[in-house]
């Protein structure tokens, strides 16, 4: 590394922890989105002391969106005066609810043992902070570079990112010319360089059934009962076809090769309420919501297909079955080459920075690149980040102070690659 960078980084190592726990202290949860706005004007202050230019984006109309809960995005833009490619670093701002089970306060950013922890530092605040230092290191260096460097600070990831990236690559804000390459910061470890996800279809079936008295059952028609037939269906058949295909994909965890489902949820009859009273009727719906995740291989329509076929084959077979299935979300998978500019240059800063191979692997579930190839068009994106997935969302969530400042290296590293310039 030049002597310059390596001296403007090693200078940099407190700051990228303080930075990490600066954030983490803002409690950004999504639902409902809390904090956004004082989150997004601390990152927006930060990037304008850096001599970047901001913009405060409101994902106006998008969903959850409120005067109570803005959906307030920042998007700062470093002109380094000379023509050359943008390249553009994305974090999400927002974090999961923080759930049972912590032992240390979840937005104190409490550092101990080489860790910081709370809710968000590896998912993905800590990959945020990591970013801004490496780009305030590179230009602290003074190395030449051409082209200019964009940061954004996100919000609604963990709900679908309708009012984050997807408003934003909707404004054009991930196309070209405006962005070249993309990086997302997102937590698949410090050597790993994600260029992809499977794909996501949610639906809602419904069973139908008719009402009556829980004591003569005999008069109604049980959706809960039509609904078990289905699951049934599925267990003796789609769960063992699922997994037995594989992708060529490298998804990672190993298991996630394969196609999956799982249900998110299931809404039926009376339940008891508080007070422990319930009333006796057979219920005449049942509701499952599906959470398939799919294959490169496979195509959007065989994967609602195969579900309809269940479906159908009860309807013929079974007496009284009758079904809706709506879809909720569909997401397609995609993948970046691993031969394109950012994966290259992000692999060779792994192995410049940590001396190994990177492994090239996708996601199991999706996360922002989808609306910034989608609707972005732009391609060139790959997520590449501190902290490790499986801690993501978890109680006692942390990131390792040594894998934030070698990704912290890495990104420069990558930026560098990507827009140095030895040219005289
Ligand atoms: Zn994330």
């Amino acid at each position: 590394m030049d002597e310059k960078l390596e001296r403007a980084m090693v200078e940099r190592q407190a700051a990228v922890v303080e930075l990490t726990r600066a954030l983490v202290a803002y409690p950004t949860i999504n639902p409902p989105g809390e904090a956004y706005t004082p989150c997004a004007e601390f990152l927006g202050k930060r990037l304008r002391q850096s001599g970047f230019a901001v913009q405060y984006i409101r994902g106006e109309g998008a969903p959850g969106d409120s005067d109570r809960y803005p959906r307030t995005n920042v998007v700062g833009r470093f002109e380094t005066g000379r023509p050359g490619p943008t390249i553009h670093f994305n974090g999400h701002l927002d974090v999961v609810e923080v759930g049972r089970g912590w032992t240390v306060d979840p937005f104190a950013g409490v550092v101990r043992d080489g860790r910081i922890y709370g809710r968000g530092t590896c998912d993905m605040k800590g990959g945020l902070a990591a970013a801004v230092v490496a780009v305030e290191a590179l230009l602290a260096s003074g190395l030449p570079l051409a082209g200019a460097i964009e940061i954004s600070g996100t919000v609604d990831e963990e709900s679908g990112g309708f009012g984050g990236v997807a408003y934003l690559a909707g404004q054009g804000f991930f196309s070209k010319p405006r962005v070249d390459h993309v990086i997302i910061p997102e937590p698949l470890n410090v050597d790993r360089v994600c260029i992809g996800h499977r794909g996501v279809w949610w639906a809602e079936v419904e069973t139908h059934g008719r009402i009556a008295h829980g004591s003569m059952p005999f008069l109604g028609d049980c959706a809960i009962r039509h609904m078990g037939a289905f699951i049934q269906a599925l267990e003796a058949e789609v769960f063992p076809a699922l997994a037995r295909r594989r992708t060529a994909m490298p998804v990672v965890p190993d298991a996630a090769r394969a196609s999956t489902l799982n249900f998110n949820g299931i809404q039926a009859g009376t339940v008891p309420d508080g007070t422990g009273l319930q009333a006796p009727c057979v219920p005449d719906r049942c509701r499952l919501t599906l959470d398939r995740r799919y294959l490169l291989e496979e195509s959007p329509g065989e994967v609602r297909g195969e579900i309809e076929a269940v479906l159908e084959r009860l309807a013929a077979d079974r007496p009284g079955f009758s079904f809706a299935v709506r879809e909720l979300m569909h997401v397609a998978p995609i993948m970046t080459e691993p031969t394109a500019p950012v994966p290259q240059a992000v692999a060779a800063a792994i192995r410049a920075v940590l001396g190994r191979e990177a492994d090239f692997v996708a996601s199991p579930g999706t996360y922002d690149q989808k609306h910034i190839a989608r609707i972005g068009h732009l391609h060139d994106c790959v997520a590449y980040g501190p902290g490790i997935l499986d801690l993501a969302h978890q109680p006692d969530e942390f990131v390792v102070i040594e894998d934030l400042v070698a990704s912290m290296r890495v990104m420069a590293l990558a930026t560098l690659s990507l827009m140095g310039t030895d040219r005289p």
